[in-house]
């Protein structure tokens, strides 16, 4: 009999809703703090947040329905690559010699080469339905760029990108793709606006940071009528539209007749493949008593879950953003210029974090070069090239199965593949010439910027 290697679903099998965690929360005895005004420490109402958003993702964000309805406008660009493959990892797994069963799920076949349009599309739309014009936003690696640059342009809205000033210089292809679908890129901090005037007055050659990027893109949208405000990660309402990962997933592996996993895993910048991937677990150990690990994968360059305190901050650096509670690093730190540009951030998606600290998942942080191994061996088993940042949990899957191969007993692990890496060859020659280097964040660095936290109690 032949093995099966991928597992696909029909289009009339992709997901006719989104998965909302805040749903099954209360059920676990978790609770969501409320996301606070930058001024005033008070909870923000939606109309607070309406210069930046349109309604319908306001109302998203603070939703306590299980489904949301994916519009069929929606779900008729998602089905230019959605169900995404979920694949069955013979040869790696025979190349690391384990007993475990690996599965990934690969997100890679989107036009742009991540999930990041499984949310990109969704907010194009909505925006569009509310008469906006035009979108600002910033981008760490370049693929939420490239993902909102995609998506814009279907629903012919104009798009401007801050893009994180390290990555822009290592990724010219990267901004060329985004030029390729109209949107507008300049580096961050640019000369553009306040933020980004201040910090470069104070440092001309800042490397930039995601936290900067961030301050640029909501000033650009807070100053001009005909322009929103759209966020790649961390908001709950994105979190929301990457729940078609998890839950086709599962579906897939009932199809492979795979056991039901032992852990699942992501990568962590701000939450967001993650949470697509996972929450649809969380929600089968909350209601259902699974016992599935879920584990999240960071960079030790930027360890927002292993070493940040869970406590409310800003989004950003310059302050404008309102305060949310989560694991953070502190507003104004600026992580090394590591290559996964797209893990670069000082936050923490606040679901994702409040399920840390109920211990309702776990976290491990990777160095830069154990990844990149890990990468390389899943390229020559597998073929698919991972981003660097999808590359951390692939380290992470490795681990899993060399531990399984270490006391004998198999298990099941599945993890997100959550992009392709062939715009970040790059760092790959990097890795392979020897000349990448680790990165431990020293912790009084970590200290000082945590002592400059918002006072809120
Ligand atoms: C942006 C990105 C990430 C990190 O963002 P999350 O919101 O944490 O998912 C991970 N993988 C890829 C391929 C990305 O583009």
């Amino acid at each position: 009999m032949s093995r099966q290697k991928k597992i696909l679903l029909p289009e009339s099998e992709m997901p006719t809703h989104w998965y909302n965690l805040n749903a099954d929360l209360p059920a676990a005895g978790v609770e969501l703090p409320p996301v606070l005004h930058p001024a005033t420490g008070q909870p923000v109402g939606p109309d607070d947040l309406a210069p930046l958003f349109p309604m319908a993702l306001i109302l998203q964000e603070v939703t306590t329905d299980r489904y949301v309805e994916i519009p069929e406008p929606i779900r008729e660009v998602y089905r230019m690559w959605r169900p995404t493959p979920l694949f069955r990892a013979y040869a790696w797994e025979q190349a690391l010699d384990t007993p475990a069963q690996i599965y990934y799920k690969y997100e890679g076949v989107s036009p742009s080469g991540s999930h990041k349009p499984n949310t990109a599309v969704a907010q194009a739309y909505y925006n569009k339905q509310e008469g906006v014009k035009r979108l600002a936003t910033e981008t760490g690696a370049g693929q939420w760029g490239s993902a909102l640059s995609f998506a814009a342009q279907i629903y012919g809205l104009e798009c401007k990108v801050y893009m994180v000033r390290v990555s822009y210089d290592q990724k010219p292809y990267r901004r060329i793709l985004m030029e390729t679908y109209g949107a507008q890129v300049v580096p961050s901090p640019s000369p553009d606006t306040q933020a980004g005037r201040q910090v470069l007055e104070q440092d001309p050659d800042s490397p930039g940071s995601l936290g900067i990027a961030i301050s640029e893109a909501v000033e650009d949208a807070a100053t001009r009528e005909d322009t929103k405000y759209s966020l790649g990660s961390v908001l709950n309402h994105v979190l929301l539209h990457q729940t078609v990962i998890g839950q086709e997933t599962i579906r897939q592996l009932e199809i492979a007749g795979a056991d039901w996993p032992d852990v699942v895993i992501a990568c962590t910048g701000g939450g967001s493949n993650f949470g697509g991937l996972a929450f649809p677990f969380v929600r089968e150990n909350i209601v259902a008593g699974r016992k599935t690990r879920i584990l999240a994968a960071e960079p030790t360059a930027s360890p927002s879950l292993t070493r940040g305190v869970y406590t409310y901050d800003f989004g950003d650096t310059a302050q404008m953003t309102p305060l949310i509670k989560m694991h953070t690093l502190g507003h104004d730190f600026v992580p090394p210029p590591i290559h996964a540009g797209g893990l670069r951030y000082h936050g923490m998606s606040a679901q994702v974090s409040a399920l840390k600290e109920a211990g309702l998942i776990e976290a491990v942080a990777l160095p830069q070069r154990a990844v990149f191994e890990a990468a390389v061996g899943f390229a020559r088993a597998e073929g698919i090239v991972p981003a660097p940042e999808s590359a951390h949990a692939v380290r992470a899957a490795m681990d899993e199965a060399l531990a399984a191969r270490e006391s004998g007993q198999g298990r099941t692990i599945v993890f997100n593949l959550s992009g392709h890496g062939h715009f970040d060859l790059a760092a790959y020659d990097a890795y392979l010439s020897g000349q990448l280097v680790d990165y431990e964040y020293p912790q009084e660095a970590i200290e000082q910027s945590l002592q400059r936290l918002p006072q809120v109690d």
